[in-house]
């Protein structure tokens, strides 16, 4: 006998969902319920590590949950995992095409491997082919194929069975603006047209702005915010005044200084902002620069590598410092090392290391040694901060009153409307305030307080 979801509105149901690698011993999942609908377009998002991933493949079957419940279109992942397995599509982010075959001959190769039968299949084929607008590509090898092409015929593999639901595993991963766009497209299109509910995962912030119906924000296996992108945005800030201050030394005497800016009434949230963003277009230019296969690399491509790149290193953070240089930007991507890496390094690093090392990081690790904590700040001493606020226009005249009064010198100001991105830094921490902060962590309990009234 089959179980029936309790609400028929609903396509997933996931309910206290727990998983734990036993290797290693990681809550990848931690206790997380959500609900999506039928005909939604449902983004999870989250950086890398998030445990978006895990989710995927729990409810797609190919990993068993350690705790709690999921039931896919009507069937309990735990105990049905064939009738699930029937009624999904899966594309998952590393690429699984066999290169050595046409597109033709991989969808091919996938119906016989499914049993499907051969009467349906070459209609099937044809009917997929015509969706991902691949047909006349297929008899090209998918070796010669682009990355977009290849996505596109993944995702119709994903299709090729009648699936109601897709999981799209970061489908638009390391591809550029212009083929990302298309395959929006595609997925609009398939969620629209053909009815499929799509649940996708992403670490781009525009790409679940534009998707998705509702955004599940995921940070250390824990769901962080949920609603649509609209309602996250307007319940952040009507207004954000991102504002450069410049000639600023000292970081944690800034940090208290400008926590200072919260007491200003109207005055919601003061964050960092993410000056990887700076980092990338440095990496780009010389890449650029460089000419050859790389020139065309998208800058999500290279927030994707220094994200993936910068974990590995801190894991071991003198092997990275004995490696700066071999790629293109390291030298710059040192300066966004948290402090707390650097000084690992600096405690670590053996003198012939030091020595091998460009003049400003050196004096800036034998600083670290001595026990000087360095500014956060970028080479010109300039540290952006965005400040959420309730009127913009209203808050400006204290807020440069403020700053002025903390003797402090403001490059610019401008005010904008808030961003996914001023929702993400947000709740996931790249703030100006400690993680773990009582605020932070009353917002998290409110959270939670209100996914439990509902
Ligand atoms: P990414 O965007 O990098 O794919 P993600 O949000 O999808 O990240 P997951 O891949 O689900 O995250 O990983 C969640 C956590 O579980 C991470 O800490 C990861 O290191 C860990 N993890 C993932 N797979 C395994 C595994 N097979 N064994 C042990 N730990 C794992």
């Amino acid at each position: 006998m089959t179980e029936i979801k309790s609400n028929s509105e609903n396509i997933i149901e996931v309910n206290d969902l727990v998983k734990i690698y036993k290797q290693g011993n990681v809550k990848a999942v931690d206790k997380i319920f959500f609900n999506v609908k039928k005909g939604e377009i449902f983004a999870l998002l989250g950086p890398n590590g998030a445990g978006k991933t895990t989710i995927i493949s729990v409810l797609a079957t190919l990993l068993f949950l350690t705790e709690g419940k999921a039931i896919v279109n009507g069937y309990d992942v735990a105990k049905y995992p064939d009738k699930v397995r029937k009624s999904i599509g899966v594309v998952f982010q590393e690429p699984s095409l066999d290169g050595e075959l046409t597109g033709r001959e991989n969808l091919e190769f996938h119906t016989i491997l499914y049993s499907m039968a051969k009467k349906i299949r070459t209609e099937r084929i044809e009917e997929v082919l015509e969706l991902v607008d691949l047909k006349d590509k297929q008899k090209t090898y998918t070796k010669n194929y682009s990355g977009g092409m290849k996505r596109r015929l993944e995702i119709a593999r994903g299709l090729l069975h009648y699936p109601n639901v897709l999981f799209l595993d970061e489908p638009t991963l390391g591809l550029d603006p212009q083929t990302r766009r298309k395959i929006w497209e595609k997925i609009k299109e398939l969620n629209k047209e053909q009815q499929i509910t799509i649940l996708l995962t992403t670490h781009y912030m525009e790409e679940a702005d534009e998707l998705a119906d509702r955004i599940c924000i995921i940070d250390h296996g824990k769901i962080i915010a949920l609603d649509t992108a609209e309602s996250l945005k307007s319940k952040l800030a009507k207004d954000v005044l991102a504002v450069e201050l410049e000639n600023v030394s000292n970081f944690n005497e800034l940090k208290i200084k400008i926590e200072q800016l919260e007491n200003i009434e109207q005055v919601k949230v003061v964050s960092e902002s993410d000056q990887s963003q700076d980092m990338v277009e440095i990496i780009q230019n010389r890449l650029k620069k460089m000419g050859g296969p790389m020139a065309n690399v998208s800058p999500e491509m290279i927030r994707q590598k220094m994200r993936k790149g910068m974990a590995e290193a801190m894991k071991d953070p003198v092997k990275f410092v004995k490696n700066l240089g071999k790629m293109p930007g390291s030298f710059e991507m040192f300066k966004y090392i948290p402090y707390e890496s650097k000084k690992g390094i600096a405690d670590n690093i053996e003198d012939n290391v030091l020595e091998l090392l460009p003049e400003e990081i050196k004096a800036e690790l034998i600083q670290i040694k001595k026990g000087v904590i360095p500014s956060k700040l970028s080479q010109d001493n300039i540290l952006k901060i965005n400040i959420a606020c309730e009127s913009g226009a209203k808050s400006i005249t204290q807020v440069v009153q403020l700053i002025n009064e903390m003797g402090i010198d403001i490059k610019s100001i401008n005010m904008r409307s808030p961003t996914l991105e001023d929702v993400f830094l947000f709740y996931t921490g790249a703030k100006i305030r400690d993680e773990d902060s009582n605020r932070v962590k009353g917002i998290k309990e409110f959270i939670k307080m209100r996914k439990l009234r509902k």
